[in-house]
């Protein structure tokens, strides 16, 4: 893969001119090769330049660091480095699977010029492929970037193997491709969507992960939104949730719309683990654990089997490669969290336990906040603060803007006719050597003593097109 002019022009030009500001080189960056010569190029062993701050992942944790760096000190030199060429919002995906007015593909979807336009940092189309904190370098399929000061911000990836010992990687690739989780950024929200809207008739079934995963009321609103989309276009079929617990996140608020909207269209079965499927078929085979009561800790187990017309099976969830390839210590869980600083001077922060040049936001974070969004927008200006004091050669304490109230509200959309949604509110807090948080449900429409109101939905709507205007203009 070798880089365009255009890719060269996102990255350099607009580092480059930061840097001779700030004296921060970019000498080593070298540009197209000659004519004929791309060819022959070691893209590996090629440095592009150095940096003060790159960011591994122009996601929503990512891009938040890179906008509030350059809003701290303009002067500062930050590069993205992000392996997609545009942005696919996973919040109120759920919303296109729906049919809900308004969105489709294309409102989830985002260029990256304008951000890079009107904030000033630089950004390398390309995939991370290695890190060496040694030589404080970032390995790329484009060929490496020198670090002063690096954030990961790399999302998650599926731990299919862990959670399938036995699958080799074509029973893998074949199930991702028809069984899509779309849980990540990209083309399995395409391949959901096609699905979805290609139905005539049958049960979609969705799975819902043990462990750490990412966004934990998403799959119970997707449930709500492809029931929605069914109920308004007739279609035969219900949707049925195999659950690996039996946790529901927002649960009395999702009971509600479930019972009293969908009225049957939705079924949830608690403490079902997949053993199998076979895609060809349509068969999904698991095991439902049943408990008599509180006590009984062992339960009844059942060996069952459903077939499907749609399955949306997300697996267990974990760090993204990226967070591997540093070398930083993790959580000994199989998602692999990474660990964080805490010192008696700064309890809590965004720098890893490992490396104190080395920072993580959004997902891949250590911290007991939930994996959303809106934290990683909260986690990424506190992240860029402490970043920016450094660099400034002054200390910050993320403990100082904590407790936080509402540092995280995520909204889930459960009906389309009329337009209802739910939430949780989250505030943060200093918790031991991490942050925490205590998360609330409120009820939306207290006149009707419901969960679900008209004017959540419109809150719903309203905090995407924030959210889409902080990430971007
Ligand atoms: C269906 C769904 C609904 C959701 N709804 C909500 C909601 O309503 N509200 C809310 O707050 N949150 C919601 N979320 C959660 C939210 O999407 C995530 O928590 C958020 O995206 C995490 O941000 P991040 O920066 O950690 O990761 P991401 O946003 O995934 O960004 C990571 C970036 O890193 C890039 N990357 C990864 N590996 C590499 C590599 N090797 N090289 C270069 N680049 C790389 C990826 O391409 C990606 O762009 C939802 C999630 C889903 C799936």
């Amino acid at each position: 893969m070798n880089m365009t002019r255009r890719d060269l022009f996102k990255f350099a030009g607009i580092s480059a001119a930061a840097a001779a500001v700030t004296g921060c080189s970019t000498t080593a960056f070298d540009p197209l090769p000659a004519k004929g010569a791309a060819t022959s190029l070691n893209t590996a062993n090629r440095v592009l330049g150095k940096h003060q701050v790159v960011i591994i992942g122009g996601g929503w944790g990512g891009l938040t660091v890179a906008k509030e760096l350059k809003k701290i000190d303009s002067k500062f030199d930050v590069a993205i480095i992000e392996k997609n060429d545009s942005f696919m919002s996973c919040p109120l995906s759920n919303c296109n699977l729906g049919g809900v007015e308004g969105f489709n593909l294309g409102t989830l979807t985002h260029d990256y010029d304008q951000a890079i336009e009107k904030n000033g940092y630089g950004m390398l189309t390309a995939s991370v492929t290695g890190i060496d904190r040694v030589a404080k370098m970032v390995h790329t399929s484009k060929g490496s970037v020198g670090y002063d000061i690096l954030v990961m911000a790399p999302g998650i990836d599926y731990n299919y193997k862990g959670q399938f010992p036995t699958w080799d990687a074509a029973k893998i690739a074949k199930v991702k491709r028809l069984a899509p989780a779309a849980l990540v950024p990209g083309g399995e929200h395409i391949a959901l969507d096609r699905m979805v809207k290609n139905m005539d008739e049958g049960d979609v079934v969705i799975t819902v992960p043990a462990g750490k995963y990412r966004c934990p009321p998403a799959p119970f609103e997707r449930a709500s939104m492809i029931a929605n989309f069914m109920k308004k276009e007739g279609i035969k079929g219900k949707v049925i949730i195999l659950n690996e617990t039996a946790e529901i996140a927002k649960g009395a608020a999702f009971k509600e719309t479930w019972k009293e909207v969908n009225q049957g269209a939705v079924e949830h079965r608690d403490n079902c683990k997949i053993i199998d499927v076979d895609v060809d078929k349509k068969v999904i085979t698991y095991v439902q654990t049943t408990f008599a009561n509180k006590e009984d800790t062992v339960g009844t187990k059942q060996t069952l089997t459903q077939s499907y017309g749609v399955f949306n099976f997300i697996p267990h969830n974990m760090s993204s490669p990226v967070i591997e390839m540093s070398g930083v210590a993790t959580t000994a869980d199989g998602f692999k969290k990474v660990k964080m600083a805490s010192s008696a001077e700064k309890p809590v922060s965004f720098a890893t336990a490992t490396d104190a040049n080395v920072f993580a936001v959004g997902d891949v974070v250590g911290h007991a906040i939930p994996p959303s969004g809106q934290s990683s927008i909260w986690s990424g200006k506190e992240c860029a603060k402490e970043i920016a004091h450094i660099l400034h050669g002054k200390s910050y304490s993320v403990a100082s803007s904590l407790p936080y109230k509402s540092a995280n509200v995520c909204y889930s959309m459960v009906n389309g006719s009329p337009e209802e949604a739910i939430m949780v509110n989250h505030e943060f807090m200093v918790s031991g050597p991490v942050i925490g948080s205590k998360g609330s449900v409120p009820k939306g429409d207290t006149v009707n003593d419901k969960y679900r109101s008209t004017a959540l939905a419109k809150a719903t709507r309203e905090w995407y097109a924030g959210a889409m205007r902080d990430l971007f203009n």
